[in-house]
């Protein structure tokens, strides 16, 4: 037994400190937020959209443009383009309280995520029980969701936690494109949420069908079946980009850009 607590003593604290603006977090080789360049493409260059297998990327005047809440992050379109105008940052800040605010161009920084105000505030602030519901995705944003509150992120030091029963939830945190046979439970969990409640779409599958979108088996995304608050791009999130969003929603860290 003292063998054991010496051991615990000796390991010491394992939780990460909340990253500063400017800080990143996230290993080497991490695909954060990409970097587009201006005015640098080639005139009737269309490689990028091409090698893009889910029309992520626009090019256009004035350089690419590209749907965080589409793109997967894979990174094809860096491979495709011939005169280096794509690259992908370490900024792990890329949530955003409003869907057309995930699309960026160069010189776009991380997107603003406006936080909670009024009765949502002085509710949500300090304490956000989660629901998730896994609507048909790949499980990897479950997985990712799950690491938010092992020992290094433990998510529950700010209040946040998963809870078994949308009755005991503040938010729903949906994963997945939406299958046809999970929308039923997806809309009865929704209804079960005491008001006032949150939405938050959590990969980019939930938010527009990922690699599924434009099955006929589902619905490409909650955004047309529920009123999202909070986007979580990624395939999958990085675990730092859901406690960045979620902790900027509930004005732990600064709203905007931080
Ligand atoms: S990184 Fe995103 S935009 Fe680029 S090819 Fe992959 S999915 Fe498309
Ligand atoms: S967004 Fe990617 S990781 Fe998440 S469920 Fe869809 S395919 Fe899987």
């Amino acid at each position: 037994m003292l063998r054991i607590l010496r051991t615990r003593l000796s390991l010491g604290h394992r939780t990460a400190p909340l990253p500063k603006p400017g800080e990143q977090p996230v290993a080497e080789g991490f695909r954060g937020l990409p970097v587009l360049s201006p005015g640098r493409c080639f005139e009737g260059c269309r490689a990028c959209e091409e090698a893009c297998p889910v029309s992520a990327i626009r090019c256009g005047e004035g350089g690419p443009r590209l749907d965080l809440g589409t793109c997967l992050f894979c990174p094809e379109c860096e491979r495709a383009c011939p005169n280096g105008c794509i690259g992908f940052s370490r900024e792990h800040r890329l949530a955003a309280t409003r869907r057309e605010d995930l699309v960026i161009g160069p010189g776009s920084g991380p997107p603003p995520v406006k936080p909670l105000e009024g009765e949502l505030k002085s509710l949500f602030s300090r304490s956000l029980k989660l629901r998730q519901v896994s609507a048909g995705g790949c499980n990897g944003c479950e997985a990712e969701l799950i690491v938010t509150g092992t020992l290094v992120f433990d998510f529950p030091r700010f209040g946040v936690q998963f809870v078994a029963s949308p009755r005991h939830a503040d938010a729903l945190v949906v994963t997945g494109p939406v299958s046809k046979n999970m929308l039923v439970a997806l809309e009865k969990s929704y209804a079960a949420l005491p008001p006032p409640k949150l939405v938050i779409a959590c990969g980019a599958c939930a938010i527009g069908g990922g690699p599924f979108r434009g099955s006929p088996e589902a619905h490409d995304g909650v955004g047309s079946i529920l009123p999202v608050d909070l986007w979580i791009p990624g395939c999958p999130p990085h675990p730092w980009t859901i406690v960045d969003g979620i902790l900027r929603l509930m004005g732990v860290l600064e709203g905007s850009n931080g």
